[in-house]
């Protein structure tokens, strides 16, 4: 049983989270964003500035190419699929975050994927691939593929950070979301993809 059931009492508990240095540098505790019965949850690594400020993940240049790239196959942030972070408040400097920061933030995330209970959790980048699919994850080989565990399928991608330092990899990755929405077609219950065109 998750110590939240409510995703109010946890957006809440969890904006308040002192549990590490990393709120006495935090601007907006980046908890998540999506529909609450989401069956795909996104999972990066920890806000950078612009979502230090915003108080959402995916806000900045990388952010908007994420969108773009999930718009590409009809899913959106505000319609159905959820975006969150592996660990919540910022750290100063876009620093990684230390063990034990990552050990005092990771009930939070394991709280949402228990009161999400997604059909598919995608991995976006090598650190969170690492964490959530096998700490050996190689994101150049392994990028795209499923991997399945406790009747989840698990997919690591990389970061948008990676394709805009290296455009050349915009293919692959976009092939990546190709790969993901036929895998929702096949695995998801109640998950509509959008018209593409919509986001034009
Ligand atoms: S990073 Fe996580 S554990 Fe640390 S203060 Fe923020 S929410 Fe709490």
């Amino acid at each position: 049983m998750p110590e939240f059931t409510e995703w109010n009492a946890l957006i809440e508990a969890c904006q308040n989270c002192r549990a590490c240095g990393l709120c006495e540098t935090r601007t907006n505790v980046v908890v998540g964003v999506g529909p609450e019965n989401a069956e795909v949850l996104f999972i990066g690594e920890g806000p950078g500035e612009n979502e230090d400020l915003q108080g959402e993940p995916f806000v900045g240049r990388g952010g908007k190419l994420l969108d773009l790239a999930l718009h590409a196959v009809g899913l959106d942030r505000r319609r159905n699929i959820y975006i969150g972070n592996s660990v919540k408040c910022r750290p100063p400097k876009n620093r990684d975050p230390l063990p034990e920061e990552q050990a005092a933030c990771a009930h939070w995330l394991e709280n949402q994927i228990a009161l999400l209970n997604p059909k598919i959790i995608v991995c976006l980048g090598r650190v969170s691939a690492c964490r959530i699919i096998k700490p050996d994850f190689k994101v150049t080989r392994e990028h795209g593929q499923f991997f399945e565990r406790d009747g989840r399928l698990l997919m690591g991608t990389l970061h948008p950070a990676a394709i805009l330092r290296d455009p050349r990899k915009k293919s692959e990755w976009f092939a990546d979301f190709v790969a993901l929405r036929d895998k929702i077609q096949e695995v998801c219950d109640h998950t509509e993809l959008a018209d593409p065109a919509e986001f034009a």
